[in-house]
């Protein structure tokens, strides 16, 4: 992996991007590495939605059909020409994914994973059309679900990278700092223990929160555990990749890395903060 000092701004790897496969994203894989090449950025990984084999959730991701297409599609832009490209998956967690996910994740060359909590129980709410339930819920109470859930998944073995640690607060729904520090407390426990990663993930910038993904609060409540990082875009669009990147630096750099981690079949290496 090569830094491109001409760049106007040192860019690090992008480690979460799309690609039309999930059906709500536009632009193909070479628009997106053209764009990574564009702003120096030195390697890419696709992650798009994984497929589900028992319906959960087809809106927005493959058909079970479709992982070939997939990864052909991805292998296909590993060439010489820059960025490195990594091949990569979302996964999500719901009850009873295991069974599947495993024998499915394991079948791919696979170079990391990133797990994502997208639901509580068949309540979307992350998706824009399910946002008025935050209005009939208890607030606290469904981050408190969250974060057990996404203990649940980190201990699983089957991912590499939590996603979007702080995704509830899309919306801006979201309990007192200090009740969202106790809560992610246990959480941010069981992934140090598994020895996962997180990711700055700047597509909260782009949404009515207006914030990158994990808060300042529970980035350095990461740090204190020695919680390895990297960096997404969440890119749904060729023009998202590197999003903002400067203002992740900045959070990591405030919450005190001075390092962050590349992926290579989910084998971890560091490298220095440019
Ligand atoms: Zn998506
Ligand atoms: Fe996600
Ligand atoms: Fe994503
Ligand atoms: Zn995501």
């Amino acid at each position: 992996m090569n830094f491109s000092p001409g760049a106007k701004f040192i860019m690090v790897p992008d480690y979460h991007i799309h690609t039309p496969l999930c059906r709500h994203a536009e632009g193909n894989p070479a628009e997106f590495k053209t764009q990574a090449r564009r702003l120096g950025i030195p390697e890419i990984a696709f992650t798009d939605h994984v497929p589900n084999p028992d319906g959960y959730d087809p809106r927005c991701r493959m058909s079970m059909e479709e992982w070939p297409t997939y990864r052909n599609l991805i292998l296909d832009q590993q060439t010489v020409e820059p960025p490195q490209v990594l091949f990569g998956v979302e996964a999500d967690y719901y009850e009873g994914c295991e069974r599947f996910l495993r024998p499915s994740l394991s079948n791919q060359p696979l170079d990391l994973v990133i797990g994502s909590i997208h639901y509580l129980g068949t309540w979307g709410f992350d998706n824009p059309e399910e946002r008025q339930v935050w209005d009939t819920v208890d607030v606290t109470g469904a981050w408190q679900k969250y974060f057990e859930l996404l203990g649940r998944f980190a201990e699983s073995r089957l991912i590499d990278v939590i996603g979007h640690l702080d995704l509830p607060k899309k919306f801006g729904y979201r309990p007192p700092e200090h009740a969202i520090r106790d809560m992610a407390h246990p959480a941010l426990d069981r992934i140090a223990q598994a020895g996962l990663a997180i990711e700055i993930n700047t597509s909260g910038l782009r949404k009515p929160v207006r914030e990158i993904y994990p808060s300042a609060m529970l980035l350095a409540l990461a740090r204190e555990r020695d919680i390895p990082i990297c960096f997404g875009s969440d890119a749904h669009k060729p023009e998202e990749v590197g999003d903002r990147f400067e203002e992740s630096l900045k959070l990591a750099r405030e919450a005190g890395y001075t390092q962050a981690v590349r992926f290579s079949a989910h084998q971890k290496t560091v490298y220095p903060l440019p």
